[in-house]
């Protein structure tokens, strides 16, 4: 049973993984709203596996609205007194990540 589960788990992180790399293929297609669906399928599947969405991606959605965020499309990225600074162009939510951070911390 404990095999199984965490068979799932693997299974439920490539999906996701997969999920983000086509909600960016979509997104660069300019089709947002598939992008959008691709992160909520994603979410879905890390909820029900109990699997996180993978740091890398971490800055692909918005942590409010959870649409697929595109610098320059979707998102406005800037950067201000050494953070960054991403707002989402659906529901306005900015996030700030300082920049002097490691990269894990994002
Ligand atoms: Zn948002």
């Amino acid at each position: 049973m404990k095999k199984r589960k965490i068979l799932y788990k693997k299974i439920a992180r490539e999906r996701i993984d997969r999920l983000f790399e086509l909600a960016l293929e979509e997104a660069l297609s300019h089709n947002f709203k598939r992008a959008d669906r691709y992160v909520e399928i994603a979410r879905d599947i890390g909820m029900k596996y109990l699997v996180r969405i993978p740091r890398k991606y971490n800055l692909f959605f918005c942590k409010k609205c959870y649409r697929f965020l595109l610098p320059g499309k979707t998102a406005k990225v800037r950067i201000n007194r050494g953070k960054l600074v991403i707002t989402c162009n659906y529901c306005s939510f900015i996030r700030r990540i300082p920049l002097k951070a490691k990269a894990e911390n994002i």
